[in-house]
C-alpha cells in the first residue's frame, strides 16, 4: 500500500515539473524565431531576387522564420490569392501589382487594425495608391498616377519634415549611384548606435513621394542631388509609419539586381542591418540586435554579398 502512494507520490511531482517546465518554456517563446510572411509575386522589379534574398537575410540572423505568399502572375486570375495572417508576427510587402481580392484586403486591414508588424520595402510603397488604408500604411509612395491629390511631397527641410502641397509628380529618382544616408533619430531603438552617415552601396535614390506623410519616427534622410538627376531634396528614405497600433518599418532602399549575386543595393551591409533591425522592432517592439562592426563608415561602403 505504502509503495503504490509512494508511486502516486513520484506521479504527482513529475506532473508538477512538467507543469513548471511548460510555464518556463511558455515564458521563452519570444526566443523562438519570429514568423514572418512575404507577399511577393508581381512587382515592376525583380520580386524573383528580392524576395529569396529577404528571406536569406532574415533567417541567416536566426532571428525569422519565413514563408512566402507567391500571387498569380500579372493579369491572371487573382481570386485564389486569399492570404491567412494570423500566424504571422511580421508581414514584408514586396509587391507592387494588381488588386488583392477583398478577402485578402479585409483581412490585411484586420492585421493592421490589431497592430500587426509589417515591413514597406522598395517598390511595395509604388502599390494600390487609390488603396486608403495601404496608403496609410506606406505613409509615403510614388508612380501610378500618385501627384499632389496623393498628399504632399514630404522631405527634410531645415532641420525638420517639411510638407510641400505643391503640384506635381509623386515619385522619381535619378541614377543609381552610392549615397550617404543621413541619421535623424538617434535614440529609437532600430537607429541607436548606428552612424551619423553611412555611405550605402550603389542604389536608386527615391524622391518627390507623395501620400498621407503620417511618418512616425523618421530615421534616416539622403540628399537627392541634382547633378544625379534627383530633386534638390533631402529626402526621407527610412522611416517608421504612425498608423493605428500597427508597426511599420519603411525603407525605400534596396533596388533588386538581375541575380542573387548581381545585386549590389541589397548587398549592402547597411541595407541588410537596418532591415534586420526594422524587422525586429516591427514584430517585437524592441531590437536586442547589437550593432555588428561592418555596418558601413561615412566613406566607405561595407558589402554582404553572402547576405550573413
Ligand atoms: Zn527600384
Amino acid at each position: 500500500m505504502k509503495k503504490h502512494q509512494a508511486a502516486i507520490n513520484k506521479h504527482i511531482l513529475s506532473l508538477s515539473l512538467m507543469t513548471i517546465l511548460s510555464i518556463v518554456l511558455a515564458s521563452s517563446l519570444w526566443a523562438k524565431p519570429i514568423k514572418t510572411l512575404i507577399i511577393t509575386g508581381q512587382n515592376n522589379h525583380n520580386w524573383e531576387v528580392s524576395h529569396l534574398v529577404i528571406k536569406e537575410i532574415l533567417e541567416n540572423s536566426e532571428l525569422f522564420v519565413v514563408d512566402f505568399a507567391i500571387s498569380p502572375a500579372k493579369d491572371e486570375d487573382m481570386s485564389s490569392f486569399i492570404i491567412d495572417f494570423e500566424p504571422y508576427k511580421l508581414i514584408v510587402l514586396d509587391y507592387n501589382g494588381d488588386a488583392w481580392p477583398d478577402l485578402t484586403n479585409k483581412a490585411f486591414t484586420e492585421y493592421v487594425d490589431k497592430g500587426g508588424g509589417i515591413i514597406v520595402y522598395h517598390a511595395a510603397d509604388n502599390a494600390f495608391p487609390n488603396w486608403e488604408t495601404y496608403s496609410q500604411v506606406c505613409a509615403l509612395g510614388g508612380w501610378e498616377g500618385r501627384n499632389e491629390k496623393s498628399g504632399p511631397w514630404v522631405y527634410w527641410k531645415d532641420g525638420a519634415i517639411f510638407k510641400n502641397n505643391g503640384p506635381g509628380i509623386g515619385g522619381s529618382h535619378g541614377t543609381n549611384h552610392e549615397y550617404p544616408l543621413n541619421l535623424r533619430n538617434s535614440t529609437h531603438p532600430i537607429t541607436k548606435g548606428l552612424p551619423q552617415k553611412w555611405k550605402h552601396a550603389q542604389d536608386e535614390l527615391y524622391d518627390r513621394m507623395r501620400g498621407p506623410g503620417n511618418i512616425g519616427d523618421l530615421l534616416y534622410t539622403a540628399f537627392s542631388d541634382i547633378e544625379t538627376k534627383g530633386s534638390g531634396r533631402e529626402e526621407p528614405l527610412i522611416f517608421t509609419v504612425d498608423y493605428k497600433k500597427a508597426r511599420i518599418f519603411h525603407t525605400m532602399l534596396g533596388h533588386a539586381g538581375k541575380t542573387v549575386s548581381d545585386n549590389i543595393a541589397m548587398q549592402c551591409a547597411g541595407f541588410q542591418i537596418t532591415l534586420l533591425r526594422g524587422a525586429e522592432w516591427a514584430a517585437t517592439g524592441k531590437v536586442k540586435q547589437k550593432v555588428p562592426k561592418d555596418f558601413p563608415s561615412e566613406n566607405k561602403i561595407s558589402l554582404r554579398k553572402n547576405y550573413k
